[in-house]
């Protein structure tokens, strides 16, 4: 039988993705722009792939201009298990440093 993967969050108070499961679990892969939609694409380990439409207003004017110009921006999706590690440590180290 398979294990079955619980969805926890990492820290009290850490909002789960649309998917109900949490960063680092789920990180964003690239953002997209699709005809005249913004898109973030995300990878979570339980869902797969999945995509939420950004609203153009909450992005930063340079991602705005880059996503105009190339319909594509983000990171490599080679590094996702190393991100997955670096952001969960990170998110670790800064859970302990709150307590002390
Ligand atoms: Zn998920």
């Amino acid at each position: 039988m398979e294990n079955i993967f619980i969805a926890k969050p990492y820290f009290t108070g850490q909002i789960p993705s649309q998917c109900g499961h949490y960063h680092p679990d789920v990180i964003r892969i690239r953002n997209e722009k699709i005809g005249e939609v913004y898109i973030r694409v995300l990878d979570c380990v339980v869902c797969g792939e999945i995509e939420e439409q950004l609203d153009p207003n909450m992005l930063s004017e340079e991602l705005v201009r880059e996503l105009d110009l190339n319909g594509v921006s983000g990171t490599d999706e080679n590094d996702l298990k190393e991100r997955r590690k670096i952001e969960l440590e990170r998110i670790l180290s800064d859970n302990d440093s709150r307590l002390d």
